[in-house]
């Protein structure tokens, strides 16, 4: 029977059936090890064939579906977990435990709520590589680059023990004798949806900001590559956090929307795709929930004449091949300004030289796609430059990857294009670079503002004054200037704007505090002459 991930992506006719899901002994020895390592160590989670579980009120449970995901290593195709297509009756499970604790964990003090934020921050960091480990084998992108993925959920964590200073509401004697003042208050059940490109730092975008805010939560992580949200929902058990408070359920579209059609969930973090985020957004406003959409990207690195020519070419090479390019502020676009542009070369040059291979692989720069479909679609826009009169400068298809004939591996591939093309337009979330030149820093400017999205975008050069323009002209949310993926840390919030965000308020920092409470004011008069223990008054009356 052909299962959930093969209907769903078309995977590959040319793979057979044996190549696509091979027993463990198709890992070399060192992904074996680790595969081994989290099927004995972890609870919810596995990496040599069995499955994975859901975790409801506090237990590891597995699912009774008959309709399991196959996770696949992509750089060998060898089979890791089956994830279930959770059931509507354990969902519904799921939501009455979350509300029911719910009850308790939002009356419970923020100093624990707080001891919870630090114990879970010390067990993430005792178990980092383990992290790590899950999302090589299961996401495929590096072991340095998987540990970074957990380093930025881990900073969240760390943000959000700050919280006995952030929550602080606002008092005002606003009359004589008459005080109105604001309390941060909790929603309910919250329900955060992730992506597979991050599978550690986007599910602790939201746990540790939900949690110590007093929330209960539902966590649905990418069907693709859920392990690492499985180890983190064990760490929280181990970090003492009551059952029920975080609970993780799995599957595709039917989780989705029974999490956007449940009357008890008060909130909906999502972040992925535009076609899901629409989805979703809509769905779950229709149905009266609070609703914030990370979506989709195209960012553009705008590279003056006067850069310094070396941070700025490292700098590009990193942000657009890093993770296959499967990242959401990965730089898509290069914008060769003036005589910038005669520094094609040397990018091509020196993106030739970087290595594709199996995420454990030593001196690795960057791994697989997720999957034979992603790959099919990076090729096919790949070709499309060229059947649109683009041309591929540096071509990465059809690499060849020793040890990995059966990975998802497109190598760094280098388009010249211009904004009608379809290799411009659309997101490729490949390692892929289009290349646009400009004339000026104004002809940089429209370009980057007439593009639909807004997430992020650099610029590079050695002038204050031009940075300083651009900053303030471009349309978009998240900026660098001589940095190449500004995210903004935790104590920031996340601002992507235009098509790539749909909602009011954003993820993480101020903005994320935002999201999972709400204000209460009071307002209460308990006048002086009333108190208890006042002297009487012996003035003679004046009735005023
Ligand atoms: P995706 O939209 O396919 O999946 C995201 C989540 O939505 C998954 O949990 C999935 O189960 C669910 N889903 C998928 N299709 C659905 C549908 N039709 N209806 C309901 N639910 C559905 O995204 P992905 O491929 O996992 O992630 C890559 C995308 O995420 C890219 O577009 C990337 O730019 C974006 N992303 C954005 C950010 C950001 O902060 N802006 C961060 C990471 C990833």
């Amino acid at each position: 029977m052909q299962t959930l991930t093969t209907l769903r992506s078309g995977l590959l006719p040319t793979l057979s059936s044996h190549s696509r899901y091979m027993a463990t002994a198709a890992l070399n020895a060192v992904a074996r090890a680790r595969a081994e390592e989290i099927s004995n160590n972890w609870k919810g989670t596995n990496a040599t064939g069995g499955k994975t579980k859901n975790f409801i009120g506090g237990k590891f449970l597995e699912s009774s579906t008959t309709e399991w995901i196959d996770v696949v290593d992509p750089s060998t195709q060898t089979l890791l977990t089956k994830v279930p297509q959770t059931t509507s009756q354990e969902f519904e499970q799921a939501v009455a435990a979350a509300s029911e604790a719910f009850k308790a964990w939002s009356r419970t003090s923020i100093l624990t709520r707080q001891r919870f934020v630090f114990e879970l921050q010390r067990l993430i960091r005792e178990n980092h590589d383990a992290l790590a480990n899950s999302i090589v084998l299961e996401q495929g992108k590096t072991f340095a680059d998987a540990r970074g993925d957990v380093l930025r959920g881990l900073q969240v964590v760390e943000t959000a023990a700050g919280i006995t200073s952030t929550l602080i509401g606002e008092k005002l004697e606003v009359s004589k004798d008459m005080d109105t003042y604001t309390r941060r208050l909790p929603l309910g059940v919250c329900a955060s949806i992730a992506p597979f490109n991050f599978p550690a730092m986007i599910p602790l975008w939201t746990i540790p900001l939900a949690v110590v805010t007093g929330n209960t939560l539902i966590v649905k992580p990418s069907e693709r590559d859920p392990g690492a949200a499985m180890m983190i929902a064990e760490l929280c058990e181990r970090a003492g956090l009551p059952a029920g408070v975080v609970n993780v359920v799995h599957g595709s579209v039917p989780t989705v929307n029974a999490i956007c059609d449940h009357p008890a969930i008060k909130a909906i973090s999502f972040v992925g795709g535009d076609r899901a985020g629409k989805h979703i957004y809509e769905r779950g406003t229709k149905n009266g929930k609070r609703v914030q959409a990370n979506l989709g990207a195209k960012n553009h690195a705008v590279i003056m004449p006067d850069a310094n020519k070396n941070l700025a070419i490292n700098s590009l090479l990193g942000a657009a091949f890093g993770a296959a390019g499967q990242r959401c502020m990965a730089i898509s676009v290069a914008v060769l300004v003036g005589t910038a542009q005669s520094w094609l070369p040397d990018i091509v040059e020196r993106s030739s030289a970087l290595k594709t291979t199996g995420g454990f692989e030593q001196g690795a720069d960057f791994g697989p796609l997720i999957s034979p479909h992603a790959k099919a679609r990076v090729e096919s826009l790949i070709q499309s430059c060229a059947d649109e009169g683009g041309k591929i400068p540096l071509d990465g298809r059809g690499i060849k990857v020793e040890k990995y004939p059966h990975g998802n591996f497109v190598g760094p591939t280098i388009l010249e294009v211009t904004t009608d093309m379809k290799s411009y337009n659309e997101e490729i979330f490949g390692p892929v670079l289009c290349v646009i030149n400009a004339d000026t820093l104004d002809d940089a400017l429209d370009i980057i503002n007439a593009n639909k999205y807004g997430n992020g975008t650099a610029i590079f050069t050695q002038s204050g004054a031009t940075a300083r323009k651009f900053e303030n002209q471009v349309n978009v949310g998240q900026i660098g200037i001589n940095v190449p993926i500004p995210v903004p840390l935790p104590m920031f919030g996340w601002s992507g704007n235009k098509a790539s965000f749909m909602g009011d308020v954003g993820f993480y920092g101020k903005n994320g505090l935002n999201f999972y409470t709400q204000y209460k004011t009071t307002t209460s008069l308990w006048k002086a002459e009333d108190a208890i223990g006042n002297k009487a008054s012996v003035d003679m009356p004046t009735m005023k």
